[in-house]
């Protein structure tokens, strides 16, 4: 047991936000360490599946996440190269009935603050940034983390909530730099009125193309469109929100119907992303320090749940915390057992589904055409079930159904 002693959270991204928030629902006291200067989120849209709201909603932010989201109609598969339809998945009443929630969209920047303002209100939680966590140092009852600025801080566990590049990953773990994709994406918005008038839907929509593809939907109250396309180009290095023209983007698109390529045309502020995740592991513990979000297992965006699953995770963790009597090293290994299937398996469908779905090409193409083409709206929601039918939450996380 751990008295009254402070929780560190390294990070203060959607993850680490989610688990203090958590936390200091069960009554713990959080610090949160982040390396940058300002909080805050950059991109534009992010997708949130029924177990998005799930996990709001335990979390308390459930009124204020709602409020923001704009709720689309289907989720929309185009074949990029002729610009038919493939696949329409209606998110309607039955949908919303059968996971509990709807599915929706919303801002990036909207959702961390929606976060960000619920930690800032709670008194249980601190909030330090320019505070960069390298490496931590612990003795069985508590652990120091120690900055870049030289500062420490002390804590009775510390949760690696950092990212991608996770330093405490890097002490923990030790396995390396993450796998790069070669798969680079390029973010833009659309000012909704520019968008081409026939292409205006309240849908996720993914135009799937030979080693590229679109994704679009509305966002912000209808004001935008957020534009995320995507090509496989081998691109050998890791890269984040890199400005770049129309032109640098271009080339991995030409092969494209008009249809689609129309859309880029209206892109503005592109910037670029170069892919990376792991493969899922088994060790996220090491007595009171623990990964959570991307530091434990990032996925390609392929199944838009990232996020989602950091969530998850924030309210599963806290669970155990409450659960354990706060006991964190007996909390942090429930927690483990509780999230790895379910993220192992959200990892390796991520890939799968960006092979087999969103960049085939001829027979490949065709045939997922064929299949996808077959499928009835119960079909769909059946193979959604293990996903969107789970909350984070203790039993059943991890359903396989
Ligand atoms: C193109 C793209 C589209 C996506 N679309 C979706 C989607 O539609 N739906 C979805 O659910 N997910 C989506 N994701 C995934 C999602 O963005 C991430 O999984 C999610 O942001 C992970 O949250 P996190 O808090 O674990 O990590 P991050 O968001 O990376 O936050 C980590 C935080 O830690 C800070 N930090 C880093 N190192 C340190 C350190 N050493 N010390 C202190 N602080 C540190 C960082 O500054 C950052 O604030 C997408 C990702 C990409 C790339």
């Amino acid at each position: 047991m751990s008295g009254l002693k402070q929780i560190l959270i390294a990070g203060g991204g959607i993850g680490g936000l989610a688990t203090a928030l958590g936390l200091a629902q069960q009554g713990c006291r959080c610090l949160v360490l982040e390396r940058a200067p300002q909080l805050g989120e950059i991109g534009a849209g992010i997708q949130l599946g029924p177990n998005a709201f799930h996990a709001f909603d335990y979390l308390g932010v459930g009124d204020a996440a709602r409020a923001m989201a704009v709720y689309v109609d289907a989720l929309r598969l185009m074949d990029a190269l002729t610009g038919e339809e493939i696949a329409s998945v209606p998110l309607d009443e039955p949908f919303r009935k059968r996971f509990g929630n709807p599915y929706a969209v919303v801002h990036r920047g909207d959702l961390h603050g929606v976060f960000l303002q619920a930690c800032r209100d709670s008194p249980l939680i601190e909030l330090r940034t320019s505070a960069e966590v390298l490496h931590y140092e612990q003795n069985g009852s508590s652990v120091t983390a120690n900055l870049a600025n030289g500062d420490t801080a002390e804590g009775a566990g510390l949760i690696g909530a950092d990212g991608l590049m996770s330093k405490v990953r890097a002490q923990l773990v030790g396995d390396g730099l993450p796998i790069v994709s070669g798969h680079s994406t390029y973010r833009s918005v659309i000012p909704a009125e520019q968008m081409p008038e026939g292409l205006r839907w309240n849908a996720a929509t993914l135009w799937a193309g030979p080693k590229c593809h679109l994704v679009h939907y509305p966002l912000s109250g209808w004001k935008l469109f957020n534009l995320v396309v995507t090509c496989h180009n081998n691109a050998p290095d890791h890269v984040t929100g890199k400005p770049v023209t129309y032109d640098e983007m271009l080339p991995g698109f030409a092969h494209i119907s008009k249809r689609a390529l129309k859309i880029l045309e209206h892109g503005t502020g592109w910037k670029l992303w170069v892919l990376c995740d792991r493969a899922p592991i088994t060790n996220w513990v090491d007595g009171r320090v623990v990964l959570l979000g991307d530091a434990a297992h990032p996925m390609l965006q392929y199944m838009a749940q990232g996020a989602c699953m950091a969530m998850e995770d924030a309210v599963c963790l806290s669970h155990e915390v409450a659960a354990a009597g706060r006991d964190f090293e007996r909390a942090f290994e429930n927690y483990r057992k509780k999230r790895l299937l379910r993220t192992a398996r959200v990892q390796l469908q991520s890939r799968a589904i960006g092979e087999h779905i969103y960049h085939p090409g001829g027979a490949h193409a065709k045939l997922r055409n064929a299949i996808m083409r077959s499928m009835s709206a119960e079909d769909y929601y059946d193979s959604l079930q293990w996903l969107y039918g789970g909350s984070g939450l203790a039993e059943g996380s991890c359903a396989f159904r």
